[in-house]
């Protein structure tokens, strides 16, 4: 069984005492695939070891993470752009927008998540998109930004049934993890209802905990237990579930 995590900050803090393990244990497991994306350039050297010390497993974004866009951001933009333009990566990501953490840096936000959904479009690659108490200024900068050349994966979705049908109209794939395990996590309600072939599962380690292990540090591993839950949402076997999709990674990332 193969299972992909499309969405893992394995570079982290977090895990620099026992890195090397924590990817051990998730490759047990059969999470052999790792999609990495990124935060801002402080965490660029670290990320490009990882894929130096796994080439075989771990694929790289580049992009400029909404709570990270800041009175430099330009500057940092200016960054995900000279290195889109160096060397290869696999998405650009994690973009989008946070009202979560700061309402006051919306106009920029908007901003550079327009500007690399346009980076991506010009390399062909999937966007991965951040969404926190920020569904409508979303879909309003994807509503225009729509056409043949807008796909990715909506990171951590967490809307409702009608949101996630208004993000797979602009060929978005849902990133589905440990909120589906929680018992007010609201998505396990309804995601029977979504055809598995717009489903790619991710930790988002090492946040957002599965349970049982909600509120603790998440990692890689730990995706079996999104897999065993979805298994029961879809009745399914497991094994399905994984080959769906880490076939849909390998559509959407081209890998
Ligand atoms: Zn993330």
């Amino acid at each position: 069984m193969i299972i992909t995590d499309t969405h893992t900050h394995l570079y982290s803090e977090a895990f620099d005492k026992d890195r090397d393990e924590m990817i051990a244990r998730a490759m047990e497991q059969g999470v052999s695939r790792f999609f990495v994306p990124a935060i801002d350039s402080t965490y660029t050297n670290a990320m490009f070891k990882l894929e130096e010390d796994y080439p075989e497993s771990i694929f790289l974004m580049m992009g400029l993470h909404p709570t990270h866009v800041k009175d430099d951001y330009e500057e940092e933009l200016k960054h995900v752009e000279n290195m889109l333009e160096e060397r290869k990566f696999y998405a650009v990501g994690e973009i989008g927008i946070d009202l979560y953490w700061d309402k006051s840096t919306l106009e920029i936000q908007i901003k550079a998540f327009r500007h690399q959904i346009k980076l991506a479009k010009l390399y062909n690659l999937p966007i991965v998109i951040h969404c926190r108490e920020a569904f409508d200024e979303i879909f309003e900068v994807l509503e225009t930004e729509n056409d043949d050349n807008l796909f990715g994966i909506f990171h951590c979705f967490t809307g409702s049934l009608e949101q996630a049908y208004q993000a797979m109209s602009y060929n978005m794939k849902l990133g589905i993890g440990g909120v589906a395990t929680f018992k007010n996590g609201k998505i396990d309600a309804f995601l029977n209802k979504i055809d598995l072939k717009h489903i790619v599962l991710e930790t988002d380690s090492p946040y957002l905990s599965p349970v049982p292990y909600r509120g603790k540090r998440n990692e890689s591993a730990y995706l079996v237990n999104v897999l065993e839950k979805l298994s029961e949402i879809y009745n399914v076997s497991k094994e399905t579930i994984a080959k769906i999709t880490t076939q849909n990674s390998k559509d959407i990332f081209k890998i």
